[in-house]
């Protein structure tokens, strides 16, 4: 079998960057590595100019705040963590917001819980921020919200949040910066004889049984959290890449061929998502939409209130819910933005009235493109 090539990031019209506090903060100092961050930035600002939509996931906040606190070097209990992240945040929303405000754009915070990302109601809310934020050409810096996530309900680690965020937004590849230049045989440092993978194009037993090595102090992601990552990432049809970003301008280096490595995905973001909606989700209700509605989906829109005539079953929004044509054919499969309730409320009108129909704003799709998946096309 000959081995699939590896891709090449301007190739693709949406990245997630995420980058660890290692690399971020000067661990013996406490501080914030200012030259590096403003090289990073100057990368993204690169790539935010040829069109693309970044987004950052950063982590920092913890091993920020602890220097301005004064806390003791070594493990933190959790509240005092939460505590540095509080203080930590702030320093850190300023610093990425100053960088990429050097070149003119325009940075947005959002601080997620697991549930953002896992719960598909708040997920559908999140994903709708980012990808607002990305249409208004802003660069979103997600962290976690780690002041109030609590041990048992947070991700703990930036890596598989960023590789859930990805997939949230469809991104087409996620790069971690890490202290490594990517994944080895072995733990480099105790194994001298270690080879460097430059491409992963399936997460095998022993893929997972070479990401050894302990987190740490800084960051709490090692190797195998990285893993874990691509797990989710390659699931969801974003590739990922694990790449060395002590150095100045990493993504430049990326972008260059430097070494790194690639963990591929075999599908794409919009394939996974809609295999999952078609096949995965049990569905609690139906909305009936009539003819224009059928050609519009058809052509690839969402699926507007006024194109729908009748709501059966008793939904939650964010459920999946069958979409049926006038003769009771079923088309396909969404995820609905509108409980029952108030989807039977809004039907049949323009989605300019749903504020008045409501008595608050609401989404304009009844499903959005993006959480359908049709069966007849
Ligand atoms: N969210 C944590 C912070 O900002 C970092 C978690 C991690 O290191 O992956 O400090």
């Amino acid at each position: 079998m000959t081995p699939a090539a590896t891709p090449v990031l301007e190739d693709f019209r949406r990245i997630v960057i995420k980058v660890g506090s290692a690399l971020l903060v000067d661990r013996a100092r406490g501080r914030l590595r200012h030259a590096w961050l403003a090289a990073l930035a100057e990368d993204i600002a690169e790539l935010h100019a040829r069109g693309v939509d970044v987004l950052v996931v950063s982590s920092g906040s913890i091993a920020l705040g602890r220097t301005v606190l004064g806390l003791a070097p070594g493990a933190l209990k959790l509240e005092e963590s939460q505590g540095a992240a509080s203080v930590g945040q702030i320093a850190l929303a300023r610093h990425w917001s100053e960088a990429l405000g050097h070149h003119g754009i325009v940075a947005g915070q959002i601080l997620v819980t697991p549930q953002d990302t896992e719960e598909r109601r708040r997920y559908l809310n999140a994903r709708a921020t980012v990808q607002k934020l990305l249409e208004l050409r802003a660069v979103p810096v997600v962290n976690e919200n780690d002041t109030v996530a609590t041990s048992e309900i947070r991700y703990g680690d930036n890596d598989r949040l960023a590789a859930r965020v990805a997939t949230m937004i469809g991104a087409d590849v996620l790069v971690l910066f890490s202290d490594i230049d990517g994944l080895y045989t072995a733990p480099p440092g105790s194994h001298p004889d270690a080879r460097h993978l430059p491409l992963v194009e399936r997460i095998t037993p022993e893929i997972e049984a070479m990401a050894g090595g302990p987190a740490s102090e800084l960051s709490r992601g090692g190797m195998r959290t990285k893993v874990e990552a691509a797990k989710i990432a390659v699931g969801g049809g974003t590739h990922m890449i694990i790449a060395d970003g002590r150095q100045k301008n990493p993504l430049r280096s990326v972008a260059e061929g430097g070494r790194c490595t690639w963990f591929l995905s075999g599908s794409t973001p919009s394939a996974a998502r809609k295999t999952w909606i078609a096949g995965s989700l049990e569905p609690r209700g139906s909305l009936i939409v009539d003819d224009g509605a059928v050609r519009a989906l058809q052509g690839g829109a969402s699926l507007l209130p006024v194109g729908v005539r009748g709501v059966e079953g008793s939904f939650a929004r964010g459920d999946a819910v069958l979409i049926r044509d006038l003769a009771g054919r079923t088309l396909g499969r969404g995820l609905v933005a509108y409980d029952s309730g108030e989807a039977a409320l809004i039907i049949g009108h323009p989605s300019a009235r749903i504020a008045e129909l409501l008595t608050h704003p609401g989404r304009s799709w009844m499903v959005h493109r993006d959480d359908l998946a049709l069966f007849v096309e």
